[in-house]
């Protein structure tokens, strides 16, 4: 058995890199093996115009503990590498911003009373109603003995029209990446606890001052080299070996390696395809097959450089285009990426009439703005976990199946909302496990 290695770790996005820091941070060895060319997941770097940019926006928050925990270890600092805004939800239409939200910075709740109460856009009686929704959920009054979806909670909770179509759909489409007649009222309850009633800094919106590869992945890579990890690019892993029930080795198309410890940080079908021929990985199996997946679009588009959003996110009301991000923050002045989700089963149109619709959308907002002078679509057909009714019971434990053999992302069950934050999360558990039975 290879002793100078006992940590393979299958993956180099944000769950298998966040493992691998924290192992090395521990002096635990370890390899990474990662499929693609480059490290960073959904989240790698591609080229739009010549410009590096994230394959996929995310969005990062104050609250993201886990995350910041693993920027510290990499010297990852406010100010310099990122921004901290705070969390303001601006609703626009056409030329109008129909809605605006801010939460301020106060002790729970006050935030979001003073937010509700000063914001534009709702009438009084239904800030009203809003607000004694949180304050039901900030007095644990409100329990569901089952789960049910969003839409059909709000209506039991007196919530309509405006409010629901302003303020709680955006947050159910921005926090669950799930349009609310599916999504879980039980999360949606333990985001609203999360956001509105616990640390006023946890909505605090994170903006990276380059593309995450940068900031991220490029320095997460150094910091495993320097502590003595081994990154492999462009290897596949193809399987597993598995013996009466402990993980004893794992293969690529072109090498065999002994291994004490495997975390499988491929995300959800990469997991699934290398856990398929062991039967005692059948239960995991059975509930990842259930799990449903978000789709989400991300459209880049560019402008001329004078071009820029009255702030640095607004959220669009329309048929396409969800959330647009100016990425002026990055030095990128012009180019505004618009995310959006995709409903289920929908057929969408062919990249160029997709980014019609969003450049008209953008455009009847900012009637004043030029001509764009590019674009570029990506597609992720398996971006997020839709945090869909009864989705949290569906969750895995980050180990137990097979002596040895550890699995981290988002579909793994932290107590957290199922995000970029749960993915580091379960990979810092799979680490801090590991490294105690090794006692250190
Ligand atoms: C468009 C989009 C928007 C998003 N927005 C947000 C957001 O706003 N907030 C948020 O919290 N999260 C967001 N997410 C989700 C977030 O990106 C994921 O939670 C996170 O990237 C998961 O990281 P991961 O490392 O677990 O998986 P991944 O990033 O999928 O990484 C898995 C890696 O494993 C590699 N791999 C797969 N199979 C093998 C194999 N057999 N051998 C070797 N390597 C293999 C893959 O190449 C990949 O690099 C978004 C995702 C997308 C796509």
């Amino acid at each position: 058995m290879n002793e100078a290695a006992p940590v393979y770790i299958i993956g180099g996005g944000w769950s298998g890199l966040s493992a691998a820091i924290e192992l090395c941070r521990k002096k635990i060895p370890v390899t990474v093996i990662e499929a693609a060319k480059q490290l960073g997941g959904k989240s790698r770097r591609i080229a739009f115009d010549g410009m590096p940019v994230d394959q996929s926006q995310l969005m990062m928050f104050g609250g993201y503990s886990n995350l910041l925990s693993i920027f510290r270890t990499l010297k990852i600092r406010e100010n310099q590498d990122y921004e901290r805004i705070p969390f303001d939800l601006v609703l626009r239409r056409k030329r109008k911003t129909k809605f605006r939200f801010r939460l301020y910075g106060l002790p729970a709740p006050y935030g979001v009373r003073a937010g509700l109460y000063l914001a534009r856009g709702v009438p009084f009686q239904e800030k009203i109603r809003a607000l004694r929704l949180i304050d039901g959920i900030h007095r644990n009054r409100i329990v569901l003995d089952e789960d049910i979806s969003v839409s059909e909670f709000l209506m039991q909770q007196g919530q309509r029209d405006r409010v629901t179509r302003f303020f709680w759909r955006p947050l159910c489409r921005m926090f669950l990446h799930t349009e609310m007649n599916l999504a879980s009222a039980q999360l949606f309850i333990q985001l609203v606890s999360w956001l509105f009633l616990s640390d006023p800094a946890n909505g605090d919106v994170l903006l990276m001052r380059q593309d995450m590869s940068s900031i991220f992945s490029d320095r997460a890579m150094d910091y495993i080299e320097q502590k003595g990890g081994m990154i492999k690019l462009g290897h596949e892993v193809t399987a597993l070996d598995i013996n009466n029930d402990t993980i004893t080795g794992v293969k690529t198309d072109d090498a065999k390696f002994d291994a004490r410890h495997v975390i499988l940080a491929n995300a959800w079908d990469g997991v699934r395809r290398l856990l398929a021929p062991h039967t005692a990985a059948q239960p995991v199996l059975a509930k990842l097959d259930r799990l449903v997946f978000s789709k989400l679009t991300t459209v880049y588009v560019k402008y001329p450089s004078e071009t820029a959003l009255p702030m640095q996110i607004i959220h669009t009301m329309g048929a396409l285009g969800h959330w647009v991000l100016d990425q002026r923050v990055q030095g990128k002045s012009g180019t505004m990426a618009v995310c959006f989700l995709v409903k289920p089963q929908l057929h969408l149109a062919p990249d160029d009439k997709i980014c019609e619709e969003i450049c008209a959308q953008l455009s009847a907002s900012f009637p004043y703005w030029k001509a764009p002078l590019g674009y570029q679509v990506v597609h992720t057909p398996d971006a997020m976990l839709a945090n869909t009714v009864r989705s949290a019971s569906l969750l895995v434990a980050p180990s137990n199946i097979i002596s040895g053999l550890w699995l981290a992302g988002d579909f793994v069950d932290t107590r957290l909302l199922p995000s970029v934050e749960s993915a580091v999360c379960s990979a810092r558990e799979c680490a801090r496990q590991i490294s105690s039975q090794m006692g250190k």
